[in-house]
């Protein structure tokens, strides 16, 4: 077996703006969220997912993703993402100018039904559809097929890894450009986590790309661990830890972003992120979300004096 190496840099990618603010009932003004992805990119992020293509009547919170992409695509550097349902919202997101569109594939049957109203494979064929769409339009739109409930579901529990693999084969043939893992509602454990994506990259090699954790139940971190340790160096992250479930109030959501950049700093791993002013942008954040239900570790207990920012956090600025 070949010696684990740390990798020395991660990738972090804030999807607070799209999985976080799509659980909180208050629409966040659209002021506020270009503060956000202004601070994000002060800080030294570089990913962001900034909204989602869905009907507006469904997502009221997230009407103004369009406007979210056009300003965030005026920061040097910054690789914009947006979540796309359907062949629609991914005209859209080609049409506002995305880097990518990421298209949820929810292994569990009975999830996608429920959130989609369609059958895995069925959405498969979307997917095709939309490959083939950003064909016909010539359009450099990337795209993320992320795998939802890839390590359990609310509705049907268990979620066989030999159906996880076969769907990432069947989106990969279509064109896609990576895919990524997702556990949506927290059922993963590390060891689960090690196994799946160690046998995901055996069929996706480096298009595999994504860590997605949620902290539902605690094990958020330890995940990212596993799958860091498996070989993954892409993380979504959300800040505060907003997105939780809407049907479990009070239950944490994304794994925060500053206990994941903290978690890699500590460990030497550069993000290019500083830590200190993604505190104070949590702080401003706080304000914005008063009342709401926010997470993550560092932010009460603040920086050990042993903590300095990886040497080389700063190379892409
Ligand atoms: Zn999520």
């Amino acid at each position: 077996m070949k010696e684990f190496q740390w990798p020395e840099r991660v990738t972090v990618r804030e999807v607070g703006l799209r999985d976080g603010l799509q659980s909180i009932a208050r629409t966040l003004p659209t002021s506020q969220k270009l503060q956000w992805i202004q601070g994000a990119y002060d800080a030294g992020v570089r990913e962001i997912e900034v909204g989602s293509f869905v009907p507006p009547k469904l997502m009221p919170q997230l009407a103004d993703t369009a406007e979210l992409v056009t300003f965030a695509k005026t920061l040097p550097g910054m690789c914009v993402s947006v979540l796309v349902p359907n062949l629609k919202g991914a005209e859209r997101a080609m049409a506002a100018g995305a880097d990518w569109m990421l298209l949820p594939l929810s292994v569990s049957h009975a999830h996608s039904l429920a959130n989609l109203r369609k059958a895995p494979d069925d959405v498969v064929a979307e997917i095709g559809a939309i490959v083939e769409a950003r064909r016909m339009a010539g359009s450099h739109c990337k795209i993320e097929v992320g795998m939802s409930t890839a390590l359990g579901c609310t509705l049907q529990g268990r979620v066989e890894v030999p159906e996880v693999l076969r769907l990432i084969q069947a989106v990969l043939a279509l064109g896609v450009d990576r895919v990524g893992l997702a556990d949506t509602v927290g059922y993963a454990d590390p060891r689960q986590v090690g196994d799946l994506f160690t046998q995901a990259r055996e069929v996706a090699g480096d298009r595999l790309a994504c860590g997605h954790f949620h902290d539902t139940r605690g094990l958020g971190l330890a995940n990212v661990m596993a799958a860091l340790q498996a070989g993954e160096n892409r993380f979504d992250a959300c800040l505060a830890g907003i997105g939780g479930c809407p049907h479990a109030p009070g239950a944490s959501g994304n794994v925060a972003t500053e206990d994941l950049v903290y978690l890699m700093g500590s460990m030497g791993i550069a993000t290019g992120i500083d830590l200190q002013a993604l505190l104070t942008l949590r702080q401003q954040l706080t304000g914005w979300l008063a009342g709401e239900c926010l997470h993550g570790s560092i932010a009460q207990a603040g920086l050990p004096k042993t903590y300095t920012n990886p040497q080389n956090a700063r190379l892409s600025a």
